[in-house]
């Protein structure tokens, strides 16, 4: 599959036909273990579904070749995924270099469930180099990157930042949940590992939960496979089916999601209620440039920032209809959040904090008129 494009490869990568009776979509294997033929006799290598289960495999090899990777592993949850990474690198006394507006999970990850076991993290401003390596130490073993950032669309290069972790002997992890291999392929640009919330743009449709972690190629994948296996944070068999549906639609949600997004932005831009667009297909986006020149488009997800303040945001963010009020994003519906007291609440008064007039928006791939037309009906109803 490595030879063709992206949209060949989510549809087929894993996805051949069953071989015993034709089914043209691979079937869910709802299973706990696997007969063996004698004792060790395995098929295909399959026992017990904590180490292995072939629906969970289609994903794992849909999921690398997405990314052009060497192999993938399917988790339970994007934190669990980052989890497994995280514990199979990671030893007593090392040090992780994370943006300073990363996933509020991740942070949460290292420093509420980690740091107890001697993991140290220091967040800096991923776009500004010299803050990255005046932060990196002799210990520091990962540099965690996450572009677009949340929820205010940072974008960090990535191919800068590995260059500055391969320097200090430290890997460079990037969480793509964000931009989905469909727009953003970090291998490429020489990040050692991905991590991925499945759960967003990979399974689309909000009705999984998900994660993975892909790798470019050997370095660590019998390590982190351990870690799987040992601890069992796996993904079920409907879930990773579920997953691979979603996965063979990617490329054309995305592109839909992007055109959809762009317009709102360029919309928003031009509207007094809103005093900062965050977006960076707009060319008044700090991270345009590197945003043009590492994706192959913008993404669905924006931020505003309301003029009139934290209560107008608030009011915005409850008054629309066709975007529900919800966490997550990803989905082909569209949904808006006030990070303050939704996905953000747990780093309010940290160094993580989000403007408190910020709402950040999941375009889904409805119409963009209807979409425009609501977030018009709720600016009047804020105002009236
Ligand atoms: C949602 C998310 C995660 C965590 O994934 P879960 O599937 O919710 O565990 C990690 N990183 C980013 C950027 C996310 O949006």
């Amino acid at each position: 599959m490595s030879d063709h494009a992206f949209a060949t490869r989510a549809i087929h990568a894993g996805q051949a036909p069953d071989p015993t009776t034709g089914s043209i979509i691979p079937p869910i294997h709802q299973v706990s273990t696997h007969v063996q033929d004698g004792i060790g006799g395995l098929r295909e290598g399959y026992e017990y579904n904590r180490s292995g289960n072939p629906t969970r495999t289609a994903l794992e090899v849909q999921l690398a070749a997405l990314e052009g990777g060497a192999h993938a592993l399917s988790f339970a949850s994007g934190l669990a995924a980052e989890d497994a990474l995280l514990r199979a690198v990671l030893k007593p006394g090392d040090h992780v270099v994370l943006g300073n507006d990363v996933y509020g999970g991740t942070y949460r990850l290292l420093t509420k469930v980690l740091a107890p076991w001697g993991i140290e993290t220091t967040t800096v401003e991923l776009s500004d180099a010299d803050a990255v390596r005046a932060a990196i130490r002799p210990e520091t073993r990962i540099v965690w990157v996450e572009t677009p950032s949340n929820p205010l669309l940072k974008i960090v290069d990535i191919a800068a930042i590995a260059e500055i972790a391969h320097a200090a002997g430290a890997l460079a992890v990037v969480d793509n949940t964000f931009a989905s291999p469909a727009l953003q392929q970090p291998l490429a640009l020489g990040a050692d590992l991905i991590v991925h919330s499945t759960t967003k743009y990979l399974g689309g449709h909000s009705d999984v939960l998900g994660g993975a972690v892909v790798f470019g190629d050997d370095r660590y994948h019998e390590q982190i496979k351990f870690q799987q296996f040992a601890v069992g944070a796996v993904s079920a068999p409907l879930d990773a089916w579920l997953t691979t549906r979603g996965i063979k639609t990617l490329a054309v949600r995305v592109r839909q999601h992007s055109e959809n997004a762009q317009a709102i932005a360029e919309w928003a831009a031009a509207r007094p209620e809103f005093e900062t667009v965050f977006y960076p297909g707009l060319a008044t986006h700090p991270g345009h440039d590197i945003a043009a020149r590492q994706m192959s488009g913008f993404g669905g997800m924006l931020s505003l920032a309301l003029s009139a303040g934290p209560d107008a945001a608030r009011s915005f963010a409850e008054s629309t209809r066709i975007f529900q009020l919800a966490e997550s994003l990803g989905g082909v519906e569209s949904l808006i959040g006030y990070p303050p007291d939704m996905t953000h609440a747990s780093v309010r008064g940290t160094a993580l904090a989000v403007p408190e007039n910020v709402v950040r928006l999941s375009v889904g791939i409805e119409d963009v008129a209807d979409l425009i037309a609501d977030l018009e009906q709720a600016l009047a109803r804020i105002a009236g």
